[in-house]
């Protein structure tokens, strides 16, 4: 991880604790880390999932890939270095957002398992929940809703992910939860990812009735 390079900072504990914090929300704080080639369903699991989590009385937020890079991240593009800039300051951002005591969904291809390893390493164990959204890229290719794969192997895109060789897919070698997108359809992901937080004790008080 890059070292800060400003000198004379020190951090400041604040007087509000984790435990305060997850008792006043009902629920332990996590990372849930969506990562997987582009339509392989990642934005449309995370926003149901949040929907889900928002009706049951849960404090959840996505952070979405295109979302980021019209703000936050607009200075940065696709090569490597700037790919993993982009996941160094998402995986920031979820940490504080986690940190506050929410439910983080986050929706990035993030196709370096380096980058991934270097956003897990962030998290207390049991706050990361990295999620391969698998479907094959043929299956991608043919959704294709941002006709992006069709741009792709016109040439119009530079350097995407599982098209152009520059750009490979590093699939995650154990992750904790991994959705074919394929066999699966949405609202099944959206289950699978609730039961795997359920079993586990994040939700630490009933769901509002009716949901
Ligand atoms: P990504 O965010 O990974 O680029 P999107 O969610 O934007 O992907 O697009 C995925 C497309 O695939 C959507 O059109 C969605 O309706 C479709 N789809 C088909 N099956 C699934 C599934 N099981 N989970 C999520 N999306 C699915």
């Amino acid at each position: 991880m890059t070292k800060s390079i400003s000198e004379n900072i020190t951090w400041h504990p604040g007087h509000v604790n984790r435990a305060e914090r997850e008792l006043l929300l009902g629920q332990k704080a996590c990372c849930i880390w969506l990562t997987g080639l582009s339509a392989c369903g990642k934005s449309t699991i995370a926003m149901a999932l949040e929907q889900v989590l928002v009706k049951r009385g849960h404090a959840a937020y996505v952070l979405d890939g295109d979302n980021i890079r019209h703000g936050l991240n607009k200075n940065l593009g696709f090569s490597p270095e700037d790919r993993a800039e982009n996941i160094r300051r998402i995986s920031e951002v979820a940490k504080l957002f986690v940190d506050a005591g929410l439910i983080v969904i986050t929706s990035f291809i993030s196709p370096y398992r380096a980058d991934r390893d270097q956003a897990r390493s962030l998290f207390a164990p049991g706050e990361f929940i990295e999620v391969f959204v698998d479907a094959p890229i043929d299956v991608c290719a043919q959704r294709d809703p941002k006709g992006l794969y069709q741009k792709a192997l016109r040439g119009e895109i530079k350097s995407f992910t599982g098209v152009s060789p520059d750009a490979p897919y590093e699939a995650p070698l154990s992750p904790e939860l991994h959705l074919r997108t394929d066999v699966q359809d949405a609202a099944s992901c959206v289950s699978t990812i609730l039961h795997y937080l359920e079993e586990r004790g994040y939700f630490l008080r009933e769901a509002k009735s009716g949901t």
